[in-house]
C-alpha cells in the first residue's frame, strides 16, 4: 500500500509533532532538543518534499516546520488528526476537527491504519520512532522493598484512544506491558528483554532532563544497563552503591 511510506512520518508526528495552522495555511511541525531525532524528521520529510524546513529555537527544544500542501493532505488522509491534547486543553482544538467523546472528555479522532504495515519489523519500527520520542528507561534504586532496584521502560501517551491503539501493536509483536493512566509500561525482566530485542530505541537518542540520574546517558545505553543489571549481584544495597555499580556496568 502506497500510504505505508508515509510510517515513520505518522509516528514522528504523532508523538512530538504535528499538523498545525498559521494564517490560513497548514503546516507540518516537529519539535525535540534530539539532534538525532531532529535530523531523523528531516530525512523523513527530504523522501517527500524539497520545501524549506523552518527551524526554531524554543524552550522546551527546537521546532521544525515544513510547509508543503501536498504532504498535509497525505498525511490527513491517514489520521484525520494528529494532535494528541484533549480538545479543551490549551489551546483548544480548532473548528472543525474531528472529535469523540471518551470518558466524558473530548478527543481528537486519530487514526493508525492496519495498513500503514506489511510485517512484524513495519509495527516494531514504528513503535521505536514512537517510543525514541515520547518513552524512555528507567533504572534507579530504591530502598525499603524486596528488589534494590527499580526498572521502567514507559511510552508516553495522554490520549486513551490511541494509548489503546499502541498497546494493540505491542500485542502484535508479543511485548507483555500493562496499560496505566499516562503511559504503557514494561516492568518485568520479560517484558524489558523482549522490548530490548525487538524494539530499543534509535540509535544516538539522548535522555531528556526529566531523568534524574541519566540526564545526558542515551536511551539505549541506559536500556542496556537494565538489561545487563539482572545479570548483576549487587551485594550493597544502599543507594549510592547500587547506583555506582549501575554507572558502571
Ligand atoms: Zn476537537
Amino acid at each position: 500500500m502506497k500510504r505505508a511510506r508515509y510510517r515513520n512520518l505518522v509516528a514522528l508526528c504523532l508523538s512530538d509533532g504535528g499538523i498545525g495552522f498559521s494564517s490560513g495555511t497548514r503546516y507540518i511541525h516537529f519539535t525535540n532538543q534530539s539532534e538525532t531525532l531532529l535530523k531523523f524528521f528531516e530525512n523523513e520529510i527530504r523522501k517527500f518534499s524539497d520545501a524549506k524546513i523552518h527551524r526554531q529555537i524554543k524552550e522546551r527544544g527546537i521546532t521544525l516546520r515544513v510547509f508543503d500542501i501536498n504532504l498535509v493532505r497525505e498525511l490527513l488522509s491517514i489520521s484525520p488528526n494528529f494532535r494528541t491534547k484533549s480538545c479543551n486543553n490549551y489551546p483548544k482544538c480548532k473548528p472543525g476537527c474531528l472529535h469523540e467523546l471518551v470518558d466524558s472528555a473530548s478527543w481528537p479522532i486519530i487514526h493508525i491504519p492496519e495498513d500503514l504495515f506489511g510485517t512484524k519489523n513495519d509495527k516494531t519500527s514504528f513503535l521505536k520512532i514512537y517510543a525514541s520520542c515520547d518513552g524512555y528507561p528507567s533504572i534507579f534504586p530504591r530502598s525499603g522493598t524486596w528488589s534494590p532496584i527499580e526498572r521502567i521502560v514507559a511510552i508516553v501517551c495522554h490520549h486513551p484512544k490511541l494509548k489503546l491503539r499502541l498497546s494493540e501493536l505491542l500485542d502484535d509483536v508479543e511485548i507483555p506491558h500493562t496499560i496505566k493512566r499516562y503511559s504503557l509500561e514494561m516492568r518485568s525482566r520479560d517484558a524489558i528483554e523482549k522490548f530490548t530485542k525487538k524494539i530499543k530505541f534509535l540509535d544516538g537518542v539522548e535522555m531528556t532532563g526529566n531523568s534524574r540520574h541519566w540526564k545526558g546517558y542515551k536511551k539505549n545505553d541506559i536500556l542496556f544497563k537494565i538489561v545487563k543489571s539482572y545479570k548483576t549481584r549487587f551485594e550493597q544495597k544502599d543507594s549510592e552503591s547500587v547506583l555506582k555499580k549501575l554507572r558502571n556496568l
